[in-house]
């Protein structure tokens, strides 16, 4: 495999921009090696800047649930683009995404836009805070819900102690408001919350949670945690940044039947485009400016070339079979990487909801982040560079999930088959 080029880029990019990267799990440090310089991509392929393909499992992180470049979406794009990049004023657009959205997810009854899922999560935290007039949040271990100060957050030593920043810069008086529990404990969490709801304001969830691999809610763990944050009057915030379209098309929350009281959005509902989007209760989403006194605003909210990507991504999406044929697409790919992993008897835990996956190499079940931390991440670094020269692209962390897209063809998911194997074979 040639990688000159990326090799020379990433020099250049390393003298300018921080680890020469804009988003530091590009860099490929979990892996090791020179992260790939993309040139372009189209359907489920990407092409690197020396003229290798691969067939694309990251898909931006989650967004091209479609496939890259799809037509509908670049058309879309360009016809909007035509009519003006920005105006900062409201446009039909706007509505039109919020309805699609609405649709899809029936306890969003007021939305709004923002251009990232960071955004979309600080501001629901903000207004949940708003709203009920307390401070402390609850969130999970190893979930992750953007950037924003109190998330960056993870638990002391004791498992309900309160947190202390996880990265130099947020300040500690920010962290103590962020009380952090692990994944799918009942238990604790009913305690926790019994004891300290006077003070907190939301519990915030990835109610399949994507960003430690692909973890699932055991049974009634989503359920619990929407009958007590009603009980104590607590604010229940999905986190469906990822999920969103990615487990169905209404998110977890109708795969799961739970209505929680307002929703994140972003990645898929952008077609590519930098969207995110937080709604739900109308009398909570009130409490938004200009309508209420919770301030958040956006320069190039529901930016005009943003909401047509996004309209066009669902309105594929919604058609007739999609779902389907992704869910085929899905378990066709599960079962042979499964396949794969037992013929050559290397011993993994694999998991999936809808077209988000993920491979752990142990024989532990993963149920949360001390769990899944338990898988082999030699094995996977040596997995991740074989399947790279093999032509497939996957996540450069173990922690990370895989996505597929409408556009994965089964030849596409025969080769992988192989390519796992060989992979595997080799590394074993
Ligand atoms: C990606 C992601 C975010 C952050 O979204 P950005 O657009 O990267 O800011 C938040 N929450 C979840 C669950 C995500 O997967």
């Amino acid at each position: 495999m040639k990688n000159q080029r990326s090799i020379s880029l990433f020099k250049k990019a390393n003298k300018l921009i921080p680890g020469g990267v804009n988003s530091p799990v590009r860099a490929f440090r979990a892996v090791g090696g020179n992260p790939l310089f993309i040139e372009k991509a189209k359907g489920s392929k990407i092409f690197d800047v020396d003229g290798n393909s691969y067939i694309d499992y990251v898909l931006s992180w989650g967004p091209m649930i479609l496939g890259h470049a799809h037509p509908q979406i670049v058309k879309a794009i360009k016809e909007s683009a035509s009519k003006g990049t920005s105006f900062g004023a409201p446009t039909s657009k706007e509505i039109e995404l919020a309805q699609l959205i609405q649709k899809a997810f029936p306890s969003i009854e007021k939305i709004r836009m923002v251009n990232s899922g960071t955004e979309a999560t600080m501001s629901a935290i903000r207004v949940a805070r708003g709203f009920t007039k307390r401070d402390k949040i609850i969130k999970f271990e190893g979930s992750y819900h953007g950037h924003a100060d109190g998330l960056l957050v993870k638990a002391g030593s004791g498992a309900t102690t309160f947190g202390v920043p996880d990265s130099p810069g947020v300040p500690k008086d920010y962290a103590i408001n962020t009380i952090t529990l692990p994944f799918n404990n009942i238990k604790l969490f009913k305690e926790v919350v019994k004891n300290n709801y006077k003070e907190i304001s939301a519990v915030i969830v990835e109610p399949v949670i994507g960003n430690m691999g692909c973890i699932l809610p055991i049974d009634g763990f989503l359920q619990i945690l929407r009958e007590e944050t009603e009980r104590y009057g607590i604010v229940l915030i999905f986190d469906e940044v990822m999920t969103g379209f990615r487990v169905s098309y209404g998110g977890a929350q109708a795969f799961y039947k739970i209505k929680p009281d307002i929703t994140c959005l972003g990645k898929v509902i952008g077609g590519g485009l930098p969207v995110g989007a937080y709604g739900g209760k109308k009398e909570i989403m009130s409490m938004v400016a200009p309508e209420g006194p919770v301030y958040q605003a956006g320069t190039l909210s529901g930016n005009p070339i943003a909401m047509s990507a996004g309209i066009a991504t669902l309105k594929e999406l919604s058609k007739k079979e999609t779902y389907i044929s992704l869910e085929n697409k899905a378990n066709l790919l599960e079962q042979s990487l499964k396949e794969a992993c037992e013929k050559v008897g290397v011993k993994t835990r694999f998991y999936r909801a809808g077209t988000m996956f993920c491979t752990y190499f142990t024989e532990i079940d993963v149920v949360d982040y001390e769990t899944a931390k338990s898988s082999d991440t030699k094995i996977f670094s040596l997995f991740f560079k074989e399947l790279l020269s093999r032509g497939v692209y996957i996540a450069p962390s173990q922690f990370e999930a895989g996505f597929i897209s409408l556009s994965h063809s089964t030849e596409d998911i025969k080769k992988t088959k192989t390519a796992v194997y060989n992979s595997l074979k080799r590394i074993k």
